[in-house]
């Protein structure tokens, strides 16, 4: 057998392309397309290909103001204040492409799924899903999780909205898995999807009962699993030490999906740490149908937020937790917030308790560290350029280091130093 014969393997090829500065799981993608057209020379072009396809920056030298293929108008950016992206135009073969081509693809990899698509936030999605795959027909919720999400978001509202029927099933407390099933096996039932709700912003303890997707999966039509928060793996491999102790019993996507969810949706801008944008991931024909559905053009996000997506996801393929605002302050050691907070050189270093907020693991706290100054400045530190906002805890002004940028240390400082003069 001659040396020439015999492929390299798919990693080795991944490594090697190291260099194009993309995401190990798209390497390897690349790797094994290459090998698999039995050309594995081809590697490095199909890398560079991949790494085009993403949407960038690009100049529009075509006099056309607001250039459709080019995202319209220009947003801020590059030399002149101005720029252009390729948002919907297909770099390769210069024709029309889709917007929805990056981010979600890129989600969807990060988290197991099939397929992902964007919309503007996780209410847009859940009514997009509701519309476009149970309109007219009954969708199954347990009592217990008919909630309202905030800012009057309320899932009967929601789904009297999408045209589909709600069938409630179990009680407040207790639902169980004979309650879906005698709902979906009713005479003259007619059951499009059976919805799950994440109680995301309060907690029923006590004498409660839930059914798990992984038990609802199979009860027959397709299990949609509205988890909110957005947090990708509950394993996070972006994070070095693993997840945080905080982290609790969040349910996560691609867990939720293996466990026998149709669809899940979720916000971008909770755990997921991105920009305001919803997530429909799952199976492939669901999420098509929800992409070709005419409330789709009606809720989908533009090129700022796309784009700001696409950087969420890339770095969540890199495993660079670090790299995400969000979970780099979440998980920075007390210690360091302790040293900031000595540093500071005003006021006086104190424990405190971060939260996650937004809706997202209520009762968690997340041991932090920061500085206290006796009264209640919050008025004038929010009257400083920039403003500070700070928390007042008994008489007592604090700020907490763990969501103050490093950077904003020295302004922090000066502003408690102005605020606590005599
Ligand atoms: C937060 C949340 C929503 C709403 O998400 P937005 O992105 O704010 O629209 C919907 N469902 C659940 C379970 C949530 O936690």
């Amino acid at each position: 057998m001659s040396e020439t014969a015999r492929p390299p393997s798919v990693d080795a090829l991944a490594r090697s392309l190291a260099g194009t500065g993309l995401p190990q799981p798209m390497l390897v993608e690349v790797a094994r397309a290459a090998i698999a057209a039995g050309d594995p020379a081809s590697a490095l072009r199909r890398a560079a290909a991949a790494g085009r396809s993403l949407l960038q920056p690009v100049i529009n030298a075509t006099g056309v103001l607001l250039h459709t293929n080019l995202g319209r108008a220009p947003v801020p950016g590059a030399s002149d204040g101005t720029r252009y992206s390729n948002l919907e135009l297909d770099l390769e073969d210069g024709r029309r492409g889709s917007r929805q081509d990056r981010a979600g693809p890129l989600l969807a990899r990060a988290c197991g799924a099939e397929r992902a698509l964007v919309v503007n936030n996780c209410a847009a999605a859940v009514v997009l899903v509701l519309a476009a795959l149970a309109r007219d027909r009954d969708v199954v919720v347990s009592r217990g999780e008919l909630v309202e999400i905030g800012g009057g978001f309320r899932i009967p509202e929601v789904l009297a909205q999408s045209g589909a029927r709600l069938v409630e099933v179990g009680t407040t407390n207790r639902t169980r898995l004979a309650d879906y099933r005698a709902a979906v096996q009713a005479p003259g039932a007619d059951v499009g999807l059976v919805l799950k709700v994440h109680a995301s912003n309060y907690r029923i303890s006590g004498f409660t009962e839930t059914v798990e997707v992984a038990a609802l999966a199979g009860v027959g039509p397709p299990v949609v699993a509205d988890i909110g928060s957005g947090l990708l793996d509950a394993a996070t491999p972006w994070l070095a030490d693993g997840p945080p102790p905080w982290l609790a019993n969040e349910p996560a996507a691609r867990q939720t999906l293996a466990g026998g969810a149709a669809l899940v949706t979720f916000s971008g801008d909770k755990l997921l740490g991105g920009p305001q944008a919803g997530i429909v991931a799952g199976r492939a024909d669901l999420v098509a149908a929800c992409a070709s559905h005419p409330l789709a053009r009606a809720l989908r996000p533009g090129s700022l937020v796309l784009g700001a997506l696409q950087e969420t996801a890339l770095a969540y393929l890199r495993r660079d937790g670090a790299a995400i605002g969000f979970w780099r302050m979440a998980t920075l050691p007390v210690a360091d917030l302790e040293a900031r907070a000595a540093a500071l050189g005003v006021g006086r270093p104190v424990a405190c308790a971060s939260v996650t907020g937004g809706g997202t693991l209520p009762g968690v706290e997340i041991p932090s560290a920061g500085v206290a100054v006796e009264g209640d400045h919050r008025a004038a530190l929010r009257a400083r350029t920039p403003p500070v906002v700070a928390r007042v805890a008994e008489g007592v002004t604090v700020c907490d280091l763990r969501t103050v940028a490093p950077a904003d240390d020295a302004e922090l400082s000066a502003a408690l130093a102005a605020v606590a003069r005599p």
